[in-house]
Formats: C-alpha cells, structure tokens, sequence
C-alpha cells in the first residue's frame, strides 16, 4: 500500500549510513510500489555538491550496497532526488532548503543522519527558518547520549523544538522482521503466552554476536563500548520485548509503557554478574584482525568490546527468572538470537537413559531470520522409547515462500513507519532515560574499580570467565552459529 505524499529531508545525505542502508532502502520501497509519485528525497549535507552530482553518488551507492536488482526504474527514482550544501551551524543553504520546503501540502520529515552534536543546531535551525512544524516529523539517530545526563539535555533540546509525537528515536534492531514476529508469535497464539513466566520458563538468553572487530569506528567506538553501544539500547530493546506484559492494543504509547515497565523493574546488576572483554589479535593474521587496542590505537584503552551480564526483573511474572545478556565483537560467528529455555518437565516416565530435552525456543534475527521451537519427540525406528530433540521450524524464507514474503530491511521498514506516523518501534524520550539509569551505574562501576576487561581470543565466544558465569548457575550459553 503506498504511503501519502512526502519529502523527506536526509541531513547527513551523503554519510555512511544513508549511502549503505537509507537510500538503497527508499530504492527499494520505490521498486515496491510504495512510494507515490510526488515522494520527493532531498539530501541535506556540507559537501559541495549540485542534485545532479547527488544522483550519482545515490546510484553508486544503491549499486554498492543492494537494491540495485529491486527494479529496473532506476532513473525514475533518481528524478526525485534533490540535495542542498548546507551547514547545520552556520546559514549556508537555508535559505535554499526553505524555498524548497515552502508551500507543499505534504507529511514533511527530516532525518538527522549526522553526528548527535548537530541535533541541537539542526531542530533550531529548522525552527528559526520556519520548517519546524507541528506536523513534521524528525528522525534521529543513536547513538543518544552517552549517559543519563546528556540524553535528558537531548531530549531536553528536541522538546524545546517539537513535540515527543513528532520524535522518531531509531533503534534498527525493532525494525527487524523477527522481532516484529515475537510480538506476533507471543500474543498471537494461545500457545505460548500461559507459559511465558517464571513457573516454566528457567532463563533467557539474548546473543548479539559480531565477527567484525571496530574497523573505521575506533575513535568513537573508544569512548562508548559494548555496554553503551549495544547493550543500552539493542539488548534492552530485546529484552523488554521478550519480557513486556501484553500491551492492551499494538499501539504505540500501549506497547513503549509496558516496555518502560520493564526497564524499570530490572534490578541493578551485581558486579559477579558482569563480564567485560576486550580481543586479541587474530594468530597469524595481525595487520587485518589487529587486536582492539591496536584497532583504536590506545595501548592503554579499558573500553570493552564485549559484554556478558546476568540481570533480573523484579515482578510477578519474572522473579528468580535470570536473563542472560551477551554481545561482542569479533566473536566466532555473526548472529544475533534469543532464546527462551522451558524448565524440564516435572516428572519423566521414560527409563533414565531414554533421554530427556527441554523445550527451547529460540528467535533468530540473523542470519536466517526465524523462529525455532525445540520440542522432544520419539526417535524413530525400532529402538524403543528413546526421546530425540527435533526443530519446529519456521525459517520465514522457507514458510514464507522463496523471497521470505516480502523481506524488507529494517532500515526502510522504519522510514515507513515514520512516514505513516507509526511510533510503536521507536523509543520514547522515559524509556531512552530509563535505560541509562539503569547502565549508568555499570559504567561508573567499572570506573571505579578500574576494571580492565578480559582478554579474549578473535574468534572465539568471549572471554572464559563468561562461560564461568553461566556454569556456576548450571547452564550453558547456547553456541554462537
Ligand atoms: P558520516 O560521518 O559518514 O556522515 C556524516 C554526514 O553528516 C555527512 O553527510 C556530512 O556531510 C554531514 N555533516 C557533517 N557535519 C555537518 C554540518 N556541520 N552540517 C551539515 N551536515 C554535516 O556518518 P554516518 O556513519 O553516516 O553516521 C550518521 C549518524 O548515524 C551518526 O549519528 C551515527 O552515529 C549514526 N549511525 C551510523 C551507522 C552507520 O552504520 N554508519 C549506524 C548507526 C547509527
């Protein structure tokens, strides 16, 4: 179904993130039939540049970066590109964007694809030239804040602009495909919502596992970390998915409360129950899989590129149910999943050797994103009563048919929800602040102590004290494939 008449304005149009997943993604949508005739797609930037050299640039970069193969209409896109040199801290285009702004009777939306040091400047630009209003829509990016204090100035600032209605915080992990499906599966079926708690649940597991190390990205990457670059707003976007109560309908400020529920029921997390790592170069292979301190050049560097935790939820249906968290880089395999593991069933009538499984389900959001569930069946043949552990498989691409239905990006499934006004997968101004409060005593913890992270070997699933943390609790990680 195609979306209403826009213009969206990308400022930082010719970065990184709007060359890889913004612009391919629109190409995409476009081929899709979703995007009307009259979209137009202004990229707002400081480079010198004129619309027709930004054509280029777009058509290099939906070649690099996919999409290219959408449709054969190329051209037609590329005619509804526009791109204005402008500087988000002094005049330079303006003027130029206002008059291309002025006069339209369309949804107006400005993504702020810049570093966050540029929101303020851009949402008081916006507003001292008069484009900032009550019905437009602005998107930012993450990362937001670095801790509770600046991410309740951010917010401060962007409210002092526009209204939280018109504030579209992207977190790309909620745009996924499978994620979307957890809610589908958990409240869409009688099946699992009686079980989903505490009497049969034993824990849950999240794994956002990389096996790229911080490339290009050390400088920044240096002064975040794991815990403030994935675990603050991925995991614990995952985990309030999982452990949220059934919002009253799927809409957006029903299902952002009860995701804020969550957060704030999450008790602090003890320091035994934290692990930091850092990798180590990859044997015989230095110059390209150089170790984390040598890929941000500071010998000295404490910043963690990996993080294991155990946390709790104190609520009725959570108690004394541990939630695993884990994300790292340059781990053994890319993959990110969540895993819930029932408890053992209370009672087995088969003989001692017959074998025993508890059910498992597990989310997988990439690679191959589905949803497994692990249940215990006869092995077949003539051996008897033995139990054999088999997967209810939904692999979207195989149920779904060969393209997986319609497989969309994460990224362009989120510019459409903007465009529709669909808030339920972008986080609210309480839930953003609500996530540091709970990280920022981590963080400071580690400071404290001076924690030093644990080495870990490129390639491998982190550091062994991870396993540890997970053996004296008499469980296992799940293996990272
Ligand atoms: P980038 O450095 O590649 O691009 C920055 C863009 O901002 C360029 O288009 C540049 O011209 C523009 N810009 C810089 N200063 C400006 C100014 N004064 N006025 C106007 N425009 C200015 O950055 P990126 O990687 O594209 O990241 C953009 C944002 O997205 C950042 O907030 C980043 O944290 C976030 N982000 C990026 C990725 C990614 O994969 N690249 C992923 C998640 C989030």
């Amino acid at each position: 179904i195609p979306v209403d008449p826009f213009d969206l304005v990308i400022f930082g149009g010719t970065g990184d993130l709007a060359r890889r997943k913004i612009l391919p993604g629109l190409y995409r949508r476009y081929c899709a039939g979703q995007m009307p005739e009259e979209a137009r797609i202004i990229g707002a930037a400081r480079t010198e540049m004129d619309a027709k050299g930004y054509r280029e640039m777009v058509a290099e970069a939906i070649e690099e970066f996919g999409g290219k193969d959408a449709c054969d209409n190329l051209d037609a896109f590329l005619a509804k590109l526009d791109y204005v040199a402008i500087d988000a801290r002094g005049e330079t285009g303006w003027a130029e964007l206002q008059d291309l702004m002025s006069g339209k009777d369309r949804i107006e939306v400005y993504y702020f694809s810049v570093a966050p040091g540029l929101f303020g400047d851009l949402a008081e630009r916006l507003q001292q030239w008069g484009m900032a209003g009550e019905e437009c829509r602005i998107v930012v990016e993450k990362p937001f804040g670095r801790d509770l204090e600046s991410a309740r100035a951010l917010n401060a600032t962007l409210a002092t602009y526009f209204k939280e209605q018109q504030i579209y915080r992207i977190d790309h992990y909620l745009g996924k495909e499978t994620v979307q499906n957890l809610m589908a599966v958990r409240f869409g079926n009688m099946l699992f919502e009686p079980l989903w708690n505490r009497q049969y649940v034993d824990h849950i597991q999240i794994t956002v596992a990389e096996t790229v190390g911080v490339g290009g990205r050390g400088e920044y990457y240096d002064k975040s970390g794991a815990m403030r670059d994935m675990v603050q707003n991925h995991l614990m976007q995952l985990l309030c998915l999982i452990a949220m109560e059934p919002p009253a309908r799927f809409d957006p400020d029903a299902v952002r409360d009860e995701k804020l529920k969550v957060i704030r029921a999450i008790d602090p997390v003890l320091p035994h129950h934290l692990v930091r790592g850092q990798y180590e170069a990859e044997e015989g292979n230095e110059e390209d899989a150089p170790s984390y301190r040598d890929a941000v050049g500071n010998p000295r560097s404490r910043t963690e590129s990996f993080v294991a935790l155990k946390a709790h939820i104190s609520n009725w249906r959570w108690h004394g149910t541990p939630f695993y968290l884990r994300t790292g880089k340059r781990m053994v395999a890319r993959s990110s999943e969540i895993t819930v593991v029932f408890k053992d069933t209370p009672h087995s009538i088969f003989a001692e050797d017959a074998g025993r499984h508890r059910n498992v389900l597990s989310i997988r959001l990439q690679p191959n994103e589905g949803i497994t569930l692990g249940v215990t069946i006869k092995e077949p043949g003539p051996g008897g009563m033995r139990l054999v552990d088999v997967p209810l498989d939904m692999t979207f691409a195989e149920a779904l048919g060969p393209d997986g239905g319609d497989q969309v990006d994460a990224y362009e499934r989120l510019i459409m929800d903007v465009i529709r006004g669909n808030q339920t997968l972008f986080m609210r101004d309480d839930e953003v602040e609500a996530a540091w409060a709970w990280t920022d005593p981590i963080i400071q913890g580690w400071e404290a102590r001076h924690d030093v992270p644990k080495p870990y070997d490129s390639g491998s699933a982190g550091p062994t004290d991870a396993t540890e943390m997970m053996r004296r609790d008499g469980r296992e990680w799940r293996k990272v494939s």
